[in-house]
């Protein structure tokens, strides 16, 4: 993966960059983030560019032996370890990892959820075991196959148990020769103290919207509008923006809620809100969160019309019927309120208040606001 290829975040890339050219590279880094704003596509970027021969100022070239191997993440020096969902003997990452590389080829910001359901198993949380520890530990101690840095990645690093994490802790403290470890870590507070405070961290800031959706539209033949839409809702997570590619339904689902939830509003539907809310419950935490920010985007689209008419809103055509209609009720004198409102309901989702009861309260509220 060369550093062009990684969405977004210039300001990392460079100082990793510098590391290299200073020869100044920190033995034990953690990129916290989520996984789809790029932490793993970053790691191996990163360990492309410190194996690549032929190095271009700000990126490995991609076509040196090295870099060939890297595209197929088969090159010997570069170790891949991740959470596996323990199958009788399978329990080391090597026992999975032509599906990983499969997984990781298609899509560098595959998710821990995309990564279970590969192997059909949802569900199952894996592990990082302490077969696994060992395996590395093993691994990093031969010298390496072509005699420069041997480089490992630990993908979702907070899976691991914790005398694998003993045993980790053991080699980022005593590290054998020319050994790099690249720890990916969504959750850092499942992660050791001990760990983190010897360990360098990078932390990955959300992508912006302009970034998601010129990557949808450009290097996955979305349409521009929809391109738009989904980076309005998604929160900054490439991942989630390409699972909303895939499904396509999320939009529609979101669009006919949000159109059954204003009609309701207008009516002040007391039973039509207990209903809604107990269904907005059964979507999830993520989901709500997305679907809030989904019907902010489709207020904030309706004063925009308002205000300089619906030429100037990209919107899908098949929800700019109900949008037209609606906008009126959108205005200077409820924006801020609303905003405030939808905003502070996010908070609180993603605090895990009780949705059922957060969106029957937003209900009420909304009953007051939209007005014309
Ligand atoms: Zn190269």
């Amino acid at each position: 993966m060369l550093f062009k290829e990684v969405i977004g975040q210039e300001s990392i890339k460079e100082n990793l960059i510098q590391t290299v050219v200073n020869e100044r590279i920190s033995h034990a880094q953690m990129f916290q983030g989520k996984l789809g704003s790029g932490s793993f596509s970053l790691a191996l970027a990163y360990a492309q560019f410190v194996f690549c021969s032929n190095k271009e100022e700000n990126d490995s070239c991609g076509a040196c032996p090295s870099c060939l191997k890297i595209n197929t993440l088969t090159h010997p020096d570069l170790h891949f370890s991740f959470p596996v969902q323990i199958l009788g003997n399978l329990k080391k990452s090597d026992d999975f990892i032509s599906e990983f590389r499969e997984m990781m080829i298609s899509n560098p910001y595959s998710t821990e959820q995309d990564w279970y359901g590969k192997n059909e198993n949802e569900n199952k949380k894996g592990i990082i075991g302490v077969d696994e520890s060992k395996e590395l530990f093993r691994k990093l101690s031969l010298k390496s196959y072509e005699g420069g840095y041997k480089v490992a990645i630990i993908w979702l690093a907070e899976n691991m148990n914790i005398a694998s994490a003993n045993k980790l802790l053991k080699l980022i403290e005593e590290p054998p020769e020319k050994t790099l470890l690249f720890l990916v870590v969504e959750d850092l507070e499942k992660i050791l103290a001990t760990i983190i405070s010897r360990t360098q961290i990078i932390r990955l800031k959300s992508l912006s919207e302009v970034q998601i959706s010129n990557q949808l539209a450009n290097h996955h033949g979305v349409d521009e509008a929809k391109a738009i839409e989904i980076s309005t809702y998604v929160n900054g997570d490439f991942a989630m923006a390409l699972h909303e590619v895939s499904s396509q339904d999320n939009s529609q689902v979101f669009f006919d809620l949000f159109v059954s939830w204003m009609r309701l509003c207008f009516k002040k539907d007391v039973v039509g809100a207990v209903a809604f809310s107990a269904n907005i419950q059964k979507l999830g935490k993520e989901k709500q969160k997305a679907f809030l920010l989904f019907v902010l985007n489709l207020f904030q689209k309706s004063l925009l019309g308002n205000f300089s008419g619906m030429e100037n809103v990209k919107i899908t055509p098949s929800h700019k019927e109900f949008i037209e209609k609606f906008m009126p009720y959108v205005h200077e004198r409820n924006m801020e309120a609303l905003h405030t409102d939808m905003s502070q309901a996010y908070y609180h989702i993603d605090r895990n208040a009780n949705a059922k009861i957060l969106f029957l309260d937003l209900s009420f509220i909304l009953f007051k606001l939209i007005k014309k």
